[in-house]
Parts: C-alpha cells; structure tokens; sequence
C-alpha cells in the first residue's frame, strides 16, 4: 500500500451528486489491544482486543485500498478508498504484535496514548474489572441507580439492570459477558475517584481485593518514542487518565487534553496535534476546548450525521470499531 498525502483539500462542499458516489470517504478504524486470544487467561472479556489473524486478514481483503497517514490531515474531507488504522490507549502490544503487521501491509497508523497509563499513575479500571471476573461463577455487584438512568440518557436505550440481589450469574461465556456489560457500567460512566470506589466496593462484596495493573500492558516512554520514529506510526493523545468527556466538567477537560498534550511533547519533542475522545464520547463544550487546548483534529467512534456532512466537523471525526468493519 502506498501512503496518500494531501488528500484533504476539498472540504465541506457536499453536493447531491456527490453523494451518490460509492465509498466516497476514507474508512479511518478504531482498534485497541492485538493480542492472540488463545493465550488470554479463560474468562477474559474480548471487548477491545483483536486477535492478530483478524487485522491479518481484514488488510489482505482491503489491499486494494490506500493506506494514508493522519499526520497528512489538513482538513477534513474525502480521500476515497483510502484506510488509515488507530489504536487507543496505549497498549504495549500495539508494538509487538500490530507494527510487524501493519510493516507487512505497509499501513500507516495512528496510536492515541493516554499519558496516565504510560506515566504508570492510572491503569483503566475495565482491564482491571475484567481480571477480577476470571474464574469466578457469579459475581457481586454494588448497585448503583444513577449508573442506569444515565445510561438510558447516554444511549437513548432502557439498559438491562442488575438484579435486587447484586448478584450477576457467569456460568457459561454468555453470562460471563452480560455481567461483563452491567458490571462495567459504572466504570463508562463515573468520575475518577467514584470508579476507584466502585471497584473497591466489588472487590470487598466478592471477598478479593483490587489486582495491581498488569506491569507491561501499557507501553513505556522508550516504546512511544521508538513507536514515533518509525515511519508508519504517527503518535497522538487519547486524555491523561481516560474519563468520558461529555461528563467531565470543563476544568476536568481542559487538565485531561493539556496534560496529555505537554506529555507526549516533552517526551517526543515535537509538537503533537491529533487527538482521540475517551470512549469516543465528546460534547459541543468538549470539542471546543480540545480545539482550544491546540489540537488540530479529535476522532471519536460515533457516526454523527450522513456521508460527507461526517467529515465537516475536525473535532469530531467518525471513525468505525475494528469489530464492526
Ligand atoms: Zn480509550
């Protein structure tokens, strides 16, 4: 595949007729962790991992499509049958698993770091809930009511609550996924001190106690710096501590996006201009004060408005999870 520059020039000048041109749009994919998933301990939740065959075969079945870089961003616009990679997050095997492929394809990519999880002084609690659930047949829940109303106002949908009893059966790798999707609700959707609560709450209710992260999930500073040298990987930021931003308050947003920015510059030395929305989530007052912190584009995962109108806006730029693509 051939890296595509200057493909964003003709931007927002939407025309009927332009709308029926097929694929007309870059495919930009949003994946976290590639990892083998045979070698993931039993009971582990897959949500953002995908296994190294699957990146493997869907860049075999997409090599007529153009690999393009989003450090060659200027605008938002078409760049048709076009695909860029992202990863979030930061983890370490984004190095060790997904650059040996993406050199075999010759597919640019972008990873959005959260500084927090490389600087080691936060870890995302989903990873951490997911080890606390290996193993066990059932698990204790604390019940938390506001976790359900504004998930119904987030995803406009009444989500499945938890039982009275707190106790969310995992018998078999069905239920070991639905008590996956209640139990990690309020992790989505609290603040930073109220999710170390939560987790704190469950692991008492269950008898443990919260795991320490994994020491080498997450990449180190040598590795984000060997990452950003290699002419396929473009580094941006993806928050300091991971929380949801259309939640957050304004302060909150503007420390998460400025620190993650002064982060990744004093470590690479160069300015760093891309970012990606924790969960994809954003709001009009968070767009405007990445914009204001100085990115020049923010990606999220939600698909906002029809075919080029999609593109208009660069503090909201759609991207599609790796699973559904
Ligand atoms: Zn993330």
């Amino acid at each position: 595949m051939t890296i595509v520059s200057s493909l964003f020039t003709d931007f927002g000048k939407t025309r009927p007729w332009q709308r029926k041109t097929p694929s007309p749009f870059p495919i930009v994919l949003a994946l976290h962790r590639v990892a083998q998933r045979s070698e993931m301990p039993e009971g582990t939740v897959f949500a953002a991992i995908s296994d190294p065959l699957e990146l493997h075969s869907y860049l075999k079945s997409h090599e007529s499509l153009l690999g393009f870089s989003l450090a060659e961003i200027s605008e938002v616009t078409k760049a048709s049958n076009s695909l860029c990679l992202t990863f979030d997050d930061g983890y370490r095997d984004n190095l060790t698993q997904a650059l040996p492929i993406l050199e075999q394809y010759d597919m640019p990519a972008t990873i959005f770091v959260t500084t927090g999880f490389v600087d080691r002084v936060t870890s995302p609690f989903e990873s951490t809930l997911s080890t606390m659930m290996v193993g066990l047949t059932e698990i204790r829940v604390p019940t938390i009511p506001w976790v359900t109303t504004l998930g119904r106002f987030i995803t406009g949908r009444q989500p499945m609550s938890v039982p009275p009893s707190g106790i969310l059966p995992m018998r078999s790798p069905e239920e070991h996924q639905i008590a996956w999707n209640m139990a990690q609700r309020p992790l989505k959707y609290g603040s930073l001190e109220s999710r170390t609560d939560y987790l704190e709450k469950l692991a008492e209710l269950n008898n443990m106690s919260v795991p320490p992260p994994e020491p080498d999930l997450f990449l180190n500073w040598e590795e984000v710096r060997r990452l950003d040298r290699h002419p396929l990987i473009t580094i941006g930021a993806h928050s300091h501590t991971h929380p949801r931003f259309d939640l957050a308050s304004p302060g909150q947003i503007y420390t998460e996006a400025k620190t993650s920015k002064i982060r990744l510059e004093e470590e690479l030395g160069h300015p760093v201009d891309l970012f990606s929305y924790p969960y994809g989530a954003n709001s009009y007052l968070a767009r405007k004060i990445v914009k204001a912190t100085g990115f020049r584009c923010a990606f999220t995962t939600s698909q906002t408005g029809q075919g080029r109108q999609q593109y208009s806006n660069p503090m909201a730029i759609p991207r599609i999870d790796f699973r559904d693509a």
